[in-house]
């Protein structure tokens, strides 16, 4: 079977008021097909910044985007257009923002079939009706506008329309936490069946490990716009190495067993400005574990102690933290 992946390492400078930042920074990950990468951390950590630079709305200013292999930025433009605009497709928050209200859903999600020329045109409306069916809602709806929808059944259109054009990644940026808790379920189960239908690889970004975990084949937790940990979603999870994707997890609301308890950790404050980060450890000015050292060197993404080599974690206690219980689920005994 053909391997597909799509790896990436770069810089991203934005210019802002006060500024050069450097939104993302030594982020290097892949995902295998089929495979979906859980992307976690607060707002303003990146995880956009990398979600349109993946999906080519934003170039890097250093390092490389990899399609199967392929620097994406050394193909020719007409490769790239269709890499870009076939190959991966997005998934947004907010899926008002992202149809046309003037046109009728089925119109939007037929769009890019016919500006690719996927279809003769005597078959697109069917494939509409396919492709509405595969999202769970009623194919004789093609004809409705957005405003006729649910936040949820608007989602469900936003996916047959990335849909529409057979991409092999998906890239959904915070795709359900617009949305009613009460639907956010059954959109995530959506997304979870199309992937093994499918095949698709997914990349799924979302402020909170919560609804990463049930999607995740892996996770990578930013902050500050640098990977602070990453790893398989069992790992990560379950032999938890940094200080930071620790406090994320104990913030999930789950029920206790009567022997269980949980121990939390608050995190005070919001993160610093990424335009003047701080010293050494990034995380130090709000870390419930930090040493002096921390102040001031800056510790590495590297392979965590006694773990499997994949599972990297930049914290220079990373060997303690994972053996002790602060932000886990523990059994009293
Ligand atoms: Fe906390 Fe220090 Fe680890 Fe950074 S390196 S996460 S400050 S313990
Ligand atoms: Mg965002």
């Amino acid at each position: 079977s053909v391997r597909r992946f799509y790896k990436q390492k770069h810089t991203m400078f934005s210019r802002g008021a006060h500024g050069q930042v450097r939104a993302v920074d030594g982020v290097d990950f892949t995902v295998e097909e089929g495979e979906t990468v859980g992307l976690v951390g607060e707002s303003g950590c990146g995880k956009s910044t990398l979600a349109r630079i993946i999906c080519g709305l934003e170039a890097p200013s250093e390092g490389t985007v990899r399609w199967n292999g392929a620097d994406v930025s050394a193909m020719s433009h007409s490769e790239r257009k269709t890499l870009l605009h076939r190959q991966v497709q997005m998934v947004f928050q907010d899926p008002h923002a992202s149809l046309d209200p003037r046109r009728s859903v089925g119109q939007s999600i037929a769009e890019g079939i016919t500006t690719h020329r996927l279809l003769p045109a005597s078959k697109v409306e069917a494939r509409v009706g396919e492709l509405l069916t595969q999202v769970g809602l009623n194919p004789d709806h093609a004809h409705r506008y957005p405003h006729e929808f649910s936040g949820g059944q608007l989602q469900r259109i936003g996916i047959a329309r990335a849909l529409a054009v057979e991409p092999k990644l998906l890239v959904c940026d915070e795709p359900v936490s617009a949305l009613d808790i009460s639907v956010r379920a059954q959109v995530l189960n959506l997304l979870n069946r199309l992937k093994r239908e499918l095949g698709l690889s997914i990349i799924f970004i979302a402020h909170d490990l919560d609804v990463v975990q049930h999607m995740s084949d892996r996770i990578v937790t930013m902050y500050l716009g640098k990977v602070v940990e990453q790893g398989d979603c069992d790992d990560v999870y379950g032999a938890t190495a940094h200080p930071y994707t620790r406090a994320l997890l104990s913030a999930i609301p789950r029920k206790l067993a009567p022997n269980e308890r949980l121990e939390r950790v608050v995190l005070e404050g919001d993160p610093p400005s990424p335009i003047d980060p701080p010293p050494g450890c990034p995380f130090h000015t709000r870390c419930y574990t930090a040493i002096e050292r921390c102040a001031t060197d800056v510790p590495a993404l590297d392979a965590v102690p006694g773990g499997r080599p994949e599972h990297r974690a930049s914290c220079h206690l990373a060997a303690q933290i994972t053996l002790s219980r602060v932000g886990m689920v523990s059994t009293i005994s």
